[in-house]
């Protein structure tokens, strides 16, 4: 690996100096049964359907048989939590088994949920089949929504019991125990980075730094202060248009701490994650954060940007110049404000350019916080829009209106007036109303992952009834497809679902 590896091997707990990761084992599992696999991620890793059903891949992905030649390692991190330096804390309940080369493409392969690592801290390593389905399903829709993201391989139940604390009412219980195997280029953190920031360990920060930049990174060339820059720049790129795409398709992360930020701008770590319904800028399905909201819809590009703050003081000590640094964090600003009306224009199905642009999606964010609005049945109703006629905007939208019966008439003059704005910067584009449709379509989905989606998958798992999972999986596929078959799945959240939000323990 070229990287410092921790002198102690093993699972026990501490705290691990001047290394990148510790070499570990998966814990064993009573029962260990596979639950669905990506054929797709087969494929990715070289590997055919024949694999995947065989005892050996049954093994391998829940944790109970290393591979000859392999050692499995977690890896140390720190990082930022809820704005404060949290110390150590490192892949308490990942476990990285192996790297595959396949088609000239590297990928990672880890588990989530096979036991105590030195990182664990007071928790146990294992993860419950709960927030196991929800984070194999979404990583897996955010990919195909065209987001970056960590993909996954395999979700399995690992036959164990896991204890956990009951959010709601605060007492214990039962849960099933599971294990998703995910993959990613690599799974390094900007938390990977500040440990040794944060410890003064420049000679184990720089290793890790060049590490990066020569296997992820190849095109900034030889490690110089001028590459580090570079690297910055680069990183502070990916992260923006990870979140805008997050903006777009009206995902939140729920748990923007750096220890969840890649380097390589992809979507990492599905807990507590929502998607918005009703579109509300002070949105967060994170319970945990439910005051302060620090990770609240709106404010995820902020976010972002506090973050590369942190990752530009870990990296400082090599670069010893604050100049350049602080130039890329401005220009993570101008180019949010740039970028993010481009990407409003998309989903307007704007081509050109109009210097009143700002002004129309103001007036249509406010519009959509008049009464709650669902994100994604709004804009692909949008699409069916047409030229000329402002006046049936409205009825066009409607069905995106939680409540369709009490919108005021003052609420619908404030629409229509928008309708007539659109018009009339509509007819600035050349494109026909079929055209403008099938471009807004390509940015708009018809399904995401909607919180109470996963919630029934996961109500039939815990009864051993696993077809939803593959009925919303195969749906994901293509996301910005018509489905006529799973017409059901594009359809606002039901009464029942209303503010339950998914828990990520
Ligand atoms: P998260 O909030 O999921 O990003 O987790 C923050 C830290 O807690 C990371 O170091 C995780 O590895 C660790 N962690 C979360 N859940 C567990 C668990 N069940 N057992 C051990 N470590 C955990
Ligand atoms: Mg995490
Ligand atoms: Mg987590």
């Amino acid at each position: 690996k070229n990287l410092p590896s921790d002198p102690i091997i093993g699972n026990s707990r501490r705290q691990v100096k001047e290394a990148c990761f510790s070499y570990v084992s998966p814990k064993q599992t009573k029962k260990p049964e596979i639950l669905h696999v990506s054929e797709e991620m087969i494929n990715a890793l070289g590997m055919s359907s024949k694999d995947m059903h065989s005892q050996t891949f049954k093994n391998v992905f829940t944790g109970n048989e290393v591979l000859e030649h392999t050692t499995p390692y977690a890896m140390c991190y720190g990082g930022h939590q809820f704005g404060n330096w949290a110390g150590q804390l490192g892949d308490g309940r990942a476990i990285n088994l192996f790297e595959v080369e396949h088609n000239n493409r590297q990928w990672q392969v880890q588990l989530k949920g096979a036991g105590e690592t030195p990182y664990s801290r007071t928790a146990d390593g294992l993860a419950v089949l709960r927030s196991s389905i929800r984070e194999y399903l979404c990583s897996e829709a955010m990919f195909h929504l065209g987001v970056p993201t960590t993909r996954a391989l395999s979700l399995a139940l690992s036959g164990d019991e896991v204890m956990r604390d009951m959010l709601y009412d605060g007492n214990q219980a039962y849960e099933k125990g599971a294990i998703v195997s995910r993959v990613a280029p690599s799974f390094l953190r900007f938390g990977n980075f500040e440990i040794f920031a944060a410890r003064q360990d420049h000679k184990t920060l720089k290793t890790l730094v060049d590490y990066t930049i020569k296997n992820y990174f190849p095109s900034l060339g030889e490690p110089s202060k001028e590459t580090y820059i570079q690297f910055f720049a680069e990183v502070s790129q990916r992260t923006l248009d990870m979140i805008l795409h997050w903006q777009r398709v009206g995902f939140v992360h729920g748990v923007m701490n750096t220890d969840n930020m890649s380097i390589l701008g992809l979507t990492i770590d599905y807990g507590p994650y929502g998607w918005l319904e009703g579109f509300d800028f002070g949105w967060t399905p994170n319970t945990t954060d439910s005051q302060h909201k620090r990770y609240r819809y709106g404010n995820q590009p902020n976010i972002g940007l506090w973050n590369l703050y942190q990752l530009a003081n870990a990296l400082y000590s090599l670069i010893e110049e604050t100049e350049p640094l602080e130039t890329i964090l401005e220009n993570y600003k101008t180019d949010f404000e740039k970028k993010s009306l481009q990407m409003m224009r998309s989903k307007l199905g704007l081509v050109k350019n109009d210097d009143r642009d700002n002004v129309l999606v103001q007036n249509l964010e406010d519009a959509l916080l008049l009464t709650e609005t669902d994100m994604t049945i709004f804009f692909r109703n949008l699409s069916n829009f047409k030229k000329g006629d402002a006046i049936k905007g409205l009825e066009i939208v409607k069905d995106a209106f939680y409540m369709p019966n009490e919108v005021s008439d003052a609420v619908s003059k404030q629409w229509n007036d928008w309708f007539e704005s659109y018009d009339v910067r509509l007819k600035k584009e050349s494109l026909l109303d079929t055209e403008r449709k099938t471009k807004m379509n390509a940015v708009n989905p018809k399904y995401v992952l909607r919180n109470y989606m996963s919630q029934l998958a996961i109500d039939d798992a815990n009864k051993g009834d696993y077809k939803l999972i593959d009925e919303l999986f195969q749906l994901f596929k293509k996301p910005y497809d018509e489905q006529p078959e799973n017409e059901k799945w594009f359809t606002k959240r039901p009464d029942w679902a209303r503010h339950k939000v998914g828990c990520s323990m």
